[in-house]
């Protein structure tokens, strides 16, 4: 199901930015996501989405984004493709995305993009006036194999795709990388899709990769986890069972191993393993525009 809502507040802002991406304020345009990774942690109870396949468009978005951010008086990172992606199919029709940004770009605010979606190339020029100021597309890819891929996160550009799109980004200028999270444990933690990840990013042009070696396991998330791997991979939910029991954090085998390679691998190619973030000059207030 897929409707529209009029949502009361659009930028969520934090006391200081977060400590991952530098993000001060995030910025949902959507609830619901049509890529449908097996492993969301969107799902989970805290984030009260009753049906994660409904998708509800936040139709008044531009007008509250437009009057929210007159009123900022501190410049901050703004986040995008925390609890949805802003480039799910839909946003091709939609293009609420496509529209913020062009005033994120009008009110020269620095802004974190996070997808699986090759359709960021559509806002290729704003992306590149925003990053004037600052901006960053973070494409998560969790691993090198195409079909995998499509097992894991069925709603979203091919792997390839999104590593093209990282390609054409870079060789425009702007600050481009990998989130390279989850890594899912029988699944995607070897060796070998660790150094894939890493040399095609290389390839395409990553300035840095941030990684996490595991995943997290909660409530619904994880009944939901659970079933796609009967479907997927029968056998191992007995697994996952028997290593994890009932907690929250599922760490990669070999996670140590696993990061000390990641870390040899991205030094070898000069990939920063840290977000390099926005930096505003001491004291910044914002200019009345
Ligand atoms: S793209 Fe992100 S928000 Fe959407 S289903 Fe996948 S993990 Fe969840």
């Amino acid at each position: 199901m897929i409707k529209e809502i009029q949502a009361k507040v659009l930028l969520s802002s934090a006391r200081r930015p977060d400590p991952w991406f530098g993000i001060k304020y995030t910025m949902n345009l959507y609830r619901g996501c049509q890529h449908q990774c097996i492993y969301c942690d969107s799902r989970s109870e805290c984030y009260q989405i009753e049906n994660f396949a409904d998708i509800l468009i936040k139709a008044n978005a531009i007008d509250l984004l437009r009057k929210e951010l007159a009123r900022k008086r501190i410049k901050g990172t703004i986040g995008a493709g925390s609890m949805n992606d802003p480039y799910m199919p839909l946003e091709a029709r939609v293009n609420l995305t496509g529209r913020a940004l062009s005033i994120i770009a009008e009110f020269r605010f620095p802004v974190h993009v996070i997808t699986k979606s090759a359709l960021v190339l559509r806002d290729l020029d704003t992306l590149r006036e925003i990053s004037r100021e600052y901006a960053a597309v973070s494409f998560t890819v969790t691993t090198a194999d195409d079909a995998l891929g499509k097992k894991l996160e069925p709603g979203a550009s091919l792997v390839s795709e999104r590593f093209r799109a990282m390609q054409v980004l870079a060789s425009n200028g702007v600050l481009t990388g990998v989130t390279m999270m989850p890594i899912l444990p029988f699944i995607e933690d070897t060796q070998e899709n660790i150094t894939q990840i890493v040399t095609r990013a290389h390839e395409c042009g990553a300035a840095y990769i941030l990684p996490a070696f595991g995943m997290t396991l909660r409530d619904r998330q994880r009944a939901y986890y659970y079933d796609k791997l009967d479907e997927l991979f029968p056998g191992l939910r007995r697994k996952y069972k028997e290593r994890f029991g009932e907690r929250y954090s599922a760490s990669a085998l070999d996670a140590n191993k696993l990061d000390k390679l990641f870390h040899e691998w991205c030094a070898r190619y000069g990939i920063a393993t840290r977000m390099p973030m926005y930096a505003p000059a001491m004291g910044t207030q914002m200019r009345l525009l």
